[in-house]
Protein backbone atom coordinates (compact mmCIF):
# COMPACT_ATOMS: atom_id res chain seq x y z
CA UNK A 1 0.00 0.00 0.00
CA UNK A 2 1.34 3.32 -0.62
CA UNK A 3 0.88 6.21 1.47
CA UNK A 4 0.63 9.41 -0.87
CA UNK A 5 0.65 12.01 1.98
CA UNK A 6 4.90 10.40 2.62
CA UNK A 7 5.09 10.89 -1.06
CA UNK A 8 4.94 7.27 -1.65
CA UNK A 9 5.72 6.27 -5.32
CA UNK A 10 8.25 3.90 -5.68
CA UNK A 11 10.72 3.37 -8.10
CA UNK A 12 9.95 -0.08 -10.00
CA UNK A 13 12.43 0.59 -12.48
CA UNK A 14 15.82 -1.72 -12.03
CA UNK A 15 17.49 -0.47 -14.40
CA UNK A 16 17.03 3.11 -13.04
CA UNK A 17 17.46 2.02 -9.96
CA UNK A 18 20.98 0.47 -10.69
CA UNK A 19 22.15 4.01 -12.79
CA UNK A 20 21.29 6.42 -9.55
CA UNK A 21 23.07 3.47 -7.46
CA UNK A 22 26.06 3.88 -9.47
CA UNK A 23 26.17 7.55 -9.93
CA UNK A 24 26.17 8.13 -6.37
CA UNK A 25 30.01 8.04 -5.34
CA UNK A 26 29.80 9.46 -1.79
CA UNK A 27 33.16 10.82 -0.35
CA UNK A 28 32.64 9.21 3.27
CA UNK A 29 29.89 8.68 5.19
CA UNK A 30 25.98 8.59 3.71
CA UNK A 31 22.40 7.96 4.14
CA UNK A 32 19.80 7.44 2.51
CA UNK A 33 16.23 9.24 3.26
CA UNK A 34 13.33 7.32 2.38
CA UNK A 35 14.10 4.35 1.53
CA UNK A 36 10.48 2.67 1.41
CA UNK A 37 10.88 -1.12 0.62
CA UNK A 38 14.58 -0.79 0.18
CA UNK A 39 14.09 -0.12 -3.54
CA UNK A 40 17.39 1.65 -3.92
CA UNK A 41 18.50 0.35 -0.65
CA UNK A 42 19.50 -2.88 -2.00
CA UNK A 43 21.72 -1.43 -4.73
CA UNK A 44 23.60 0.70 -2.15
CA UNK A 45 23.73 -2.47 -0.09
CA UNK A 46 25.32 -4.51 -2.78
CA UNK A 47 28.59 -1.64 -2.49
CA UNK A 48 28.54 -0.21 0.71
CA UNK A 49 28.31 -2.42 3.96
CA UNK A 50 28.04 0.93 6.48
CA UNK A 51 25.09 3.71 6.29
CA UNK A 52 22.14 5.27 7.27
CA UNK A 53 18.47 5.10 6.23
CA UNK A 54 16.07 7.71 7.50
CA UNK A 55 12.75 6.59 7.28
CA UNK A 56 9.41 7.83 8.30
CA UNK A 57 6.73 5.40 7.87
CA UNK A 58 6.72 3.42 10.83
CA UNK A 59 5.33 0.40 8.58
CA UNK A 60 8.55 0.21 6.48
CA UNK A 61 11.09 0.79 9.48
CA UNK A 62 10.97 -2.97 10.84
CA UNK A 63 11.75 -4.37 7.35
CA UNK A 64 14.80 -2.31 7.78
CA UNK A 65 15.88 -2.97 11.53
CA UNK A 66 16.20 -6.84 10.12
CA UNK A 67 19.43 -6.37 7.75
CA UNK A 68 22.18 -6.00 9.30
CA UNK A 69 24.73 -3.32 6.68
CA UNK A 70 23.10 -0.31 7.63
CA UNK A 71 20.89 1.60 10.37
CA UNK A 72 18.20 3.19 10.22
CA UNK A 73 16.86 6.39 11.88
CA UNK A 74 12.95 6.73 12.38
CA UNK A 75 10.97 9.76 11.78
CA UNK A 76 10.91 12.63 9.91
CA UNK A 77 14.35 13.79 8.46
CA UNK A 78 13.25 17.33 8.63
CA UNK A 79 13.47 16.79 12.73
CA UNK A 80 16.35 14.88 12.34
CA UNK A 81 19.76 16.87 14.05
CA UNK A 82 22.11 15.65 12.26
CA UNK A 83 23.72 13.67 15.40
CA UNK A 84 24.14 9.75 14.50
CA UNK A 85 25.71 7.82 17.32
CA UNK A 86 26.26 10.59 19.92
CA UNK A 87 28.15 12.21 17.28
CA UNK A 88 26.94 15.32 14.75
CA UNK A 89 27.95 14.00 10.98
CA UNK A 90 30.80 15.35 9.09
CA UNK A 91 31.73 15.65 5.54
CA UNK A 92 28.51 13.50 4.96
CA UNK A 93 26.52 12.66 2.04
CA UNK A 94 22.87 12.08 1.26
CA UNK A 95 20.83 10.29 -1.35
CA UNK A 96 17.61 9.45 -1.90
CA UNK A 97 14.42 9.33 -4.29
CA UNK A 98 12.59 11.53 -1.93
CA UNK A 99 8.78 12.73 -1.52
CA UNK A 100 7.58 14.63 -3.33
CA UNK A 101 5.91 16.30 -0.42
CA UNK A 102 8.82 16.99 1.77
CA UNK A 103 11.39 17.58 -1.09
CA UNK A 104 12.46 21.02 -0.87
CA UNK A 105 11.94 21.41 2.76
CA UNK A 106 14.93 18.60 2.73
CA UNK A 107 16.63 20.26 0.39
CA UNK A 108 16.64 23.53 2.56
CA UNK A 109 17.68 21.86 5.20
CA UNK A 110 20.13 20.06 3.92
CA UNK A 111 21.48 23.85 3.13
CA UNK A 112 21.38 25.07 6.33
CA UNK A 113 24.39 22.54 7.14
CA UNK A 114 26.43 22.86 5.01
CA UNK A 115 29.70 22.30 6.77
CA UNK A 116 28.27 18.88 7.77
CA UNK A 117 27.23 18.00 4.10
CA UNK A 118 29.51 17.46 1.23
CA UNK A 119 27.53 15.57 -1.23
CA UNK A 120 23.49 15.11 -2.36
CA UNK A 121 22.22 13.07 -5.06
CA UNK A 122 18.17 13.63 -4.89
CA UNK A 123 15.60 12.38 -6.96
CA UNK A 124 13.47 15.13 -7.24
CA UNK A 125 10.45 16.76 -9.05
CA UNK A 126 11.42 17.94 -12.18
CA UNK A 127 9.83 21.35 -12.03
CA UNK A 128 11.80 21.90 -8.22
CA UNK A 129 15.38 20.76 -9.88
CA UNK A 130 14.89 23.54 -12.47
CA UNK A 131 14.57 25.84 -9.95
CA UNK A 132 17.37 24.40 -7.77
CA UNK A 133 19.87 24.75 -11.20
CA UNK A 134 18.04 28.02 -12.48
CA UNK A 135 20.55 30.67 -13.76
CA UNK A 136 20.15 34.63 -13.37
CA UNK A 137 17.75 36.03 -15.97
CA UNK A 138 15.24 32.53 -16.31
CA UNK A 139 11.70 32.67 -15.05
CA UNK A 140 13.00 29.59 -12.71
CA UNK A 141 15.57 31.63 -11.04
CA UNK A 142 14.31 32.46 -7.30
CA UNK A 143 15.27 32.32 -3.60
CA UNK A 144 15.62 28.06 -4.06
CA UNK A 145 18.26 28.75 -6.51
CA UNK A 146 19.86 31.61 -4.46
CA UNK A 147 20.12 29.61 -1.49
CA UNK A 148 21.11 25.56 -2.73
CA UNK A 149 23.57 27.40 -5.19
CA UNK A 150 25.16 29.43 -2.75
CA UNK A 151 26.22 26.18 -0.27
CA UNK A 152 26.24 23.62 -3.29
CA UNK A 153 27.61 23.56 -7.41
CA UNK A 154 24.69 21.65 -8.24
CA UNK A 155 23.63 19.38 -11.95
CA UNK A 156 20.93 18.89 -12.90
CA UNK A 157 20.92 14.79 -14.62
CA UNK A 158 18.71 12.42 -15.83
CA UNK A 159 14.92 12.90 -16.33
CA UNK A 160 12.75 10.25 -14.86
CA UNK A 161 9.19 9.27 -16.73
CA UNK A 162 6.58 8.90 -14.49
CA UNK A 163 5.94 5.09 -15.47
CA UNK A 164 9.25 4.46 -13.64
CA UNK A 165 7.40 4.62 -10.44
CA UNK A 166 4.32 2.96 -8.73
CA UNK A 167 2.17 4.77 -8.37
CA UNK A 168 3.01 6.27 -11.23
CA UNK A 169 3.30 10.61 -10.32
CA UNK A 170 1.37 13.36 -12.20
CA UNK A 171 4.55 14.84 -13.10
CA UNK A 172 7.79 14.33 -14.73
CA UNK A 173 10.79 13.65 -12.36
CA UNK A 174 14.86 14.72 -12.46
CA UNK A 175 18.00 13.76 -11.15
CA UNK A 176 20.23 16.29 -9.20
CA UNK A 177 23.57 16.23 -7.39
CA UNK A 178 25.44 18.37 -5.23
CA UNK A 179 28.88 18.83 -4.38
CA UNK A 180 29.88 21.35 -1.49
CA UNK A 181 31.50 24.73 -2.29
CA UNK A 182 34.84 24.89 -1.36
CA UNK A 183 35.32 28.60 -1.31
CA UNK A 184 32.88 31.48 -1.31
CA UNK A 185 30.16 30.05 0.14
CA UNK A 186 27.16 32.02 1.70
CA UNK A 187 26.41 32.84 4.88
CA UNK A 188 24.33 30.36 6.91
CA UNK A 189 21.56 32.48 8.90
CA UNK A 190 17.72 32.46 9.28
CA UNK A 191 17.84 36.33 8.73
CA UNK A 192 19.81 36.22 5.43
CA UNK A 193 17.84 33.20 3.95
CA UNK A 194 14.47 35.57 5.28
CA UNK A 195 15.65 38.12 3.33
CA UNK A 196 16.64 36.32 0.07
CA UNK A 197 13.04 34.86 0.43
CA UNK A 198 11.74 37.87 0.98
CA UNK A 199 13.50 39.68 -2.06
CA UNK A 200 11.68 37.18 -4.05
CA UNK A 201 8.67 37.24 -2.61
CA UNK A 202 6.75 39.74 -5.32
CA UNK A 203 8.69 38.39 -8.64
CA UNK A 204 6.26 40.82 -10.90
CA UNK A 205 8.36 43.64 -8.84
CA UNK A 206 11.38 45.54 -9.54
CA UNK A 207 13.44 44.56 -6.52
CA UNK A 208 13.14 48.60 -5.32
CA UNK A 209 9.69 47.64 -5.47
CA UNK A 210 9.49 44.60 -2.98
CA UNK A 211 11.99 45.94 -0.24
CA UNK A 212 10.71 49.38 -0.42
CA UNK A 213 8.64 48.34 3.21
CA UNK A 214 11.42 46.98 4.55
CA UNK A 215 14.35 49.57 4.05
CA UNK A 216 14.68 53.07 4.16
CA UNK A 217 14.34 55.52 0.54
CA UNK A 218 17.72 56.75 1.90
CA UNK A 219 19.25 53.27 2.28
CA UNK A 220 17.71 51.28 -0.71
CA UNK A 221 19.68 54.17 -3.00
CA UNK A 222 22.81 54.18 -1.50
CA UNK A 223 22.75 50.48 -1.96
CA UNK A 224 21.56 50.68 -5.60
CA UNK A 225 24.11 53.53 -6.36
CA UNK A 226 27.11 51.32 -4.72
CA UNK A 227 25.56 48.42 -6.41
CA UNK A 228 25.40 49.81 -9.49
CA UNK A 229 21.63 48.46 -9.62
CA UNK A 230 19.21 50.06 -12.12
CA UNK A 231 16.19 51.34 -10.44
CA UNK A 232 13.80 48.66 -12.97
CA UNK A 233 16.46 45.77 -11.77
CA UNK A 234 14.58 42.28 -10.21
CA UNK A 235 15.62 39.80 -8.03
CA UNK A 236 16.42 37.33 -10.57
CA UNK A 237 18.57 39.22 -12.46
CA UNK A 238 21.21 39.37 -9.68
CA UNK A 239 23.75 36.83 -9.60
CA UNK A 240 23.91 34.26 -7.44
CA UNK A 241 27.08 35.70 -5.84
CA UNK A 242 26.05 39.08 -5.06
CA UNK A 243 23.93 38.53 -2.63
CA UNK A 244 25.41 37.81 0.68
CA UNK A 245 26.92 41.56 0.44
CA UNK A 246 23.41 42.64 -1.14
CA UNK A 247 22.26 41.02 2.62
CA UNK A 248 25.24 42.79 4.59
CA UNK A 249 24.88 46.44 2.65
CA UNK A 250 21.77 46.44 3.93
CA UNK A 251 22.21 45.26 7.52
CA UNK A 252 24.92 47.76 7.76
CA UNK A 253 24.16 51.18 9.17
N1 LIG B 1 13.45 4.74 -1.75
C1 LIG B 1 12.20 4.23 -2.27
C2 LIG B 1 12.25 4.27 -3.78
O1 LIG B 1 13.21 4.81 -4.33
O2 LIG B 1 11.33 3.77 -4.40
C3 LIG B 1 11.02 5.02 -1.75
C4 LIG B 1 10.98 6.48 -2.16
S1 LIG B 1 9.43 7.26 -1.81
C5 LIG B 1 9.35 8.43 -3.11
C6 LIG B 1 9.74 8.34 -0.46
C7 LIG B 1 10.06 7.66 0.86
O3 LIG B 1 10.32 8.68 1.85
C8 LIG B 1 8.93 6.83 1.44
O4 LIG B 1 9.46 5.63 1.96
C9 LIG B 1 8.35 7.69 2.57
O5 LIG B 1 7.74 6.94 3.60
C10 LIG B 1 9.59 8.40 3.06
N2 LIG B 1 9.35 9.72 3.68
C11 LIG B 1 8.38 10.60 3.40
N3 LIG B 1 8.54 11.73 4.10
C12 LIG B 1 9.65 11.54 4.87
C13 LIG B 1 10.32 12.33 5.83
N4 LIG B 1 9.88 13.56 6.13
N5 LIG B 1 11.42 11.83 6.46
C14 LIG B 1 11.88 10.57 6.14
N6 LIG B 1 11.27 9.76 5.23
C15 LIG B 1 10.18 10.24 4.60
Amino acid sequence: MSRQYLGQNFLIDESILEKIASLFKPPGEFGEIGPGHGELTKYLSKKYSDFTVFEKDKNLVPLHKTLKNYRVVEGDFLDWDFNLQNKQIENFSFIGNLPYEAGTAIVKRICERPSQVVHFLFLLQKEVVERLCAKPHTRDFGSLSVLVQGQFDVEALDIVRPEAFNPAPQVMSQLVGGFRRENGAHPVSSKYNQFVQSCFLHKRKTFRNAIKSKFSKEKIDEVFQDFDLKPTARAEEISVDLWPALFKAFQDG
